[in-house]
């Protein structure tokens, strides 16, 4: 990919946008793009530095890119909204082309990373909480004040808030932006090196730190998670290459497969609820550790039909007037409502699903499948909105934690409750 029309190749230290900007370190990749720590010398931050292919095709996708995130930042000056930063945008001609540049605001690894990490035990709900709060933020904010729909949300992209900052590094304090040179990097204890070794063991901290597993009932060997308190986590949406406002959507097929909603697999037509079901699969991704949807084709049936018959074992038979609506109905459903090729279902709802395969506590279980479930409508309109989410007790709740302080001779308090704006100690002598 590092040919005319592809990558442009980054050595540590090059300076972009007239010396304003200089690459640090390879933060990652994509299908357009690679992206880099660099130094912003004029406001003295790390920032992340998003190459685009130089192709016409990576170049008006990124052009449009500017376009969506340019509104994002214009409408949210305060920056609180959740959605990443645009800092800046440029040209910059390389060997293989002219490459459009976006200088995007550090942030951290991906929740998709959180999820590997966690060894896909699934987070804490207390965390899941916390970062779905973020997700519909970032949500309520391009919808409802921008009207632009992501079309391309999932756990790889959305990012942590970055617990690492370079600047105030020790080993780097004092030190150069300009780290090193490339020839440097390749002795084992080049100054470049020590850092990145250094960030590399941070990074696995922070996500250690904000990590850990849920606390089950019964005997399983599960942990109870640890370091519970006072981690704030957040996070932002990113990646919107994909995004488009709702009044003129571009693209038939949208989302990445398992994140699809079903009315985008039946061509019938989408709006913002089409994110709201891929932030529900997320949602469940984070507090399980597995995709809820990973159709397979088969030599007897699509993956579509697949997806669907997953859909429908758990979440019912999708209304007749809904599976018969769309132009690829014939194509799945027959005119029953019944799909053609997978004939016999097993139904297995959410509730059951969390307590009997995720050992959830009943409590959690219904819990956080009323929050879930009507997010999974077969009706697109029918599907809580952003705004709407952010208002349901799940998101607002209430934890309880019961503690027994019996043995300690103080009194036993029966249930702490902690809310958003309340705290009731009911506590018995
Ligand atoms: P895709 O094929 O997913 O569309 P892309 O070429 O559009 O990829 P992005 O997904 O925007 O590129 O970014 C590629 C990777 O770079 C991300 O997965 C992430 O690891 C990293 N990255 C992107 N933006 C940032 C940022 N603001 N801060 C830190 N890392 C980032
Ligand atoms: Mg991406
Ligand atoms: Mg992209």
């Amino acid at each position: 990919s590092y040919r005319k029309g592809g990558y442009h190749a980054v050595r540590i230290g090059d300076p972009f946008n007239a010396g304003r900007y200089i690459a640090q370190r390879k933060l990652g990749w994509g299908q357009f793009s690679t992206v880099w720590l660099a130094y912003d010398t004029q406001s003295s931050n790390y920032v992340a530095l998003k190459i685009q292919k130089s192709a016409t095709q990576f170049s008006q996708a990124a052009l449009h890119e500017i376009e969506v995130l340019s509104a994002i930042a214009d409408g949210d000056p305060s920056n609180t909204k959740c959605v990443v930063r645009l800092i800046d945008h440029f040209k910059h001609l390389g060997p293989n082309g002219q490459h459009q540049c976006m200088v995007l605001e550090f942030l951290g690894d991906s929740l998709l990373r959180l999820i590997r990490h966690n060894h896909y035990k699934g987070l804490h709900l207390n965390k899941v909480r916390e970062i779905c709060k973020c997700i519909l933020i970032g949500l309520d904010y391009l919808h409802r004040e921008l009207g632009l729909l992501h079309t391309d949300l999932k756990p790889e992209n959305i990012l942590l808030f970055s617990t690492i900052d370079p600047a105030k590094d020790p080993v780097n304090s004092g030190a150069s932006p300009i780290l090193s040179r490339p020839e440097s990097n390749l002795n084992g204890g080049s100054t470049m090196n020590i850092i990145e070794k250094k960030l590399k063991r941070r990074a696995k901290k922070a996500v250690a730190k904000i990590s850990g597993r849920r606390t089950t009932m019964g005997g399983t060997t599960e942990k109870p998670e640890r370091n519970l308190d006072g981690v704030n986590v957040r996070c932002k949406v990113v990646d919107f290459g994909n995004a488009c406002w709702a009044a003129k959507p571009f693209a038939e097929e949208i989302q990445t497969r398992q994140y699809r909603a079903p009315e985008v697999i039946l061509r019938s037509g989408y709006s913002f609820s089409v994110d709201m079901w891929s932030f529900a699969c997320t949602a469940f991704e984070l507090a399980t550790g597995d995709m809820l949807f990973a159709p397979k084709g088969s030599q007897t049936f699509c993956e579509d039909e697949d997806h669907l018959a997953l859909m429908m074992e758990l979440l019912g038979k999708m209304p007749r007037k809904i599976a018969t609506g769309g132009a690829r109905s014939k194509d799945l459903f027959d005119r029953h409502g019944d799909l053609k090729r997978i004939r016999r279902l097993k139904y297995w709802p959410m509730n059951r699903l969390l307590v009997d395969r995720y050992k959830f506590s009943e409590d959690d279980a219904r819990e956080f499948s009323d929050f879930l479930c009507p997010l999974f409508d077969f009706a697109p309109e029918k599907r809580p909105t952003a705004q709407q989410c952010l208002q349901h007790p799940w998101i607002n709740c209430t934890v309880s934690i019961n503690v027994d302080m019996k043995n300690q001779g103080v009194a036993t308090v029966e249930k702490l409750e902690v809310g958003v704006n309340n705290l009731h100690l009911k506590a018995r002598k």
